[in-house]
């Protein structure tokens, strides 16, 4: 089995890449296990040392990993490059893990009582198509960190700076085994992951549907999950708010990545005493979104990524849509879609409570602060979302009723390496990133030891 790589852009097609089989994957974790005794009883400062050098590595290579996004991926060369940045970032960070990782003494009688955070052993790490790299780092990084060896299995559309990563780990000397990429097939290699005894835990990122199979399965064996699932989330403006601002930055917080982002803001809920106004603000916006060549370092937004995901997002858009208006797109080759805003009557309508994964975002209106939380939160998903408004203790209350696990106040932003990520109800299970992440790949162990 293979896979060949298409240019969303151009649809001109790339390298073929090779996926793993079965027996392939089981010898891949034979070697990660070798691979991880060594690692795990090397001088915490000896691995923490290689973790930077692997970050230097990464830092050397971030115009080649960028163009290899854009290429395989269609992202804008400069959000691609910030995404390169971002592992860096991501495994600067975690290099400090290693020297840090404490346990805790115990007041007890008669002895000391220590814990001790021990690394699972071998961790399979599973990544979507929509940010291949970012998503990646986020599990292998603190998973190395913490003393573990690492598979990951990238999306079979977008492989290739997930290949480039584990090149780049080699050449900066992390040992043979213990970072391995294995190109494959989700039901083949990421199931290995899950029913293989000697994969100690499964990250997970991606649909809802595989993730609630992932856990099933995992169930079997006790095994340890994360999972970082679907969205869809609320940008909520008050009347209160700065219209304008809130409008103008609309359209980034669900149109970045062409709108395929999980903490994509596709529900835009707007006070009624305000909704003809911020509709009238939001068009130019809108409209003004720059869709084109990811190559150009003026492009906002780029295609789709693949032929199938584009059926997928355009059935959402049907000739009878309710379209409020629509952005512009390049025509001819690539999987272009302009941006949609759609304006249903019913808040059950398909565009409100679906995630669409694509460039079309509902709005709604609402009465006041309880029917903005209920509309908010009547979804099973609860990753993200925004709150627009001028008066700071109702940014606080409405911050505390949305069930999800990533706000922001007046902006849009989500992912920061040194902060928590992840979602509530059915957008996942765990959190990735900050401080803490590195104990999700590890157990506690206590010992006590007699003063006698
Ligand atoms: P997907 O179909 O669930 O695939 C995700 C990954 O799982 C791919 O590598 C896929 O491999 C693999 N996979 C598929 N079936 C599997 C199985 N039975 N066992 C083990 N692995 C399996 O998701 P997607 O379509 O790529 O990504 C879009 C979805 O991901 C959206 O719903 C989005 O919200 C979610 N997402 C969430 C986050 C987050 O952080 N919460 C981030 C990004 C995306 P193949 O490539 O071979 O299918
Ligand atoms: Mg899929």
């Amino acid at each position: 089995m293979s896979y060949t790589i298409i240019n969303p852009a151009t649809e001109e097609a790339g390298e073929t890449i090779e996926h793993l089989s079965l027996e392939q994957t089981d010898e891949a974790i034979d070697r990660a296990k070798r691979a991880q005794k060594e690692w795990a009883a090397r001088n915490p400062a000896d691995r923490a040392a290689a973790l930077r050098l692997f970050a230097d590595a990464v830092d050397g290579d971030v115009e080649n990993l960028a163009q290899l996004e854009v290429r395989n991926s269609g992202h804008p060369i400069g959000q691609a490059r910030w995404e390169a940045e971002h592992v860096r970032n991501v495994l600067e960070y975690y290099s400090a893990t290693p020297e840090r990782l404490f346990g805790k003494q115990i007041p007890v009688a008669g002895g000391i009582d220590v814990t001790f955070q021990e690394p699972l052993g071998v961790v399979g790490v599973i990544t979507p198509w929509n940010f291949p790299m970012t998503i990646a780092s986020w599990g292998f990084a603190p998973a190395l960190a913490a003393g573990n060896a690492v598979l990951l299995k990238p999306a079979e559309w977008t492989p290739l700076t997930s290949i480039r990563l584990g090149e780049l780990a080699l050449q900066a000397g992390l040992p043979e085994g213990l970072f391995q990429v294995l190109p494959g097939q989700g039901s083949v290699v990421g199931e290995r992951f899950v029913t293989n005894p000697t994969v100690r835990k499964v990250v997970f990122t991606g649909s809802t549907a595989v993730g609630k199979r992932i856990m099933a399965g995992a169930a079997d064996q006790i095994k340890r999950v994360t999972l970082e699932l679907g969205g869809k989330s609320a940008n909520i403006v008050f009347a209160d708010a700065d219209l304008e601002k809130a409008a103008a930055s609309a359209p980034y917080g669900v149109f970045e990545n062409a709108g395929q982002d999980c903490c994509a803001r596709s529900r835009i809920l707007v006070q009624r005493s305000v909704y003809d106004k911020f509709m009238e603000y939001l068009e130019p916006a809108v409209k003004g979104v720059k869709v084109g060549n990811p190559l150009d370092e003026a492009t906002e937004m780029g295609p789709l990524v693949h032929k199938k995901h584009f059926d997928s997002v355009s059935s959402y858009v049907p000739s009878d849509a309710p379209v409020a208006f629509r952005g512009s797109a390049p025509e001819g080759a690539g999987y272009w879609f302009a941006p949609t805003v759609l304006t249903p009557d019913s808040r059950n309508h398909i565009s409100a409570t679906d995630e669409i994964f694509g460039p079309v975002v509902t709005v709604l209106p609402f009465d006041d602060d309880a029917d903005a939380m209920e509309l908010a939160n009547a979804t099973e998903y609860g990753l993200s979302g925004s709150i627009w408004t001028r008066d700071v203790g109702r940014a606080l209350r409405i911050s505390r009723g949305v069930e999800s696990g990533n706000l922001s106040v007046n902006s849009h932003s989500s992912v920061r390496y040194n902060t928590p990520f992840g979602g509530f109800k059915q957008s996942g299970l765990g959190r990735e990133l900050g401080p803490d992440a590195a104990l999700a790949f590890t157990e506690t162990k206590n010992v006590f030891i007699p003063a006698d």
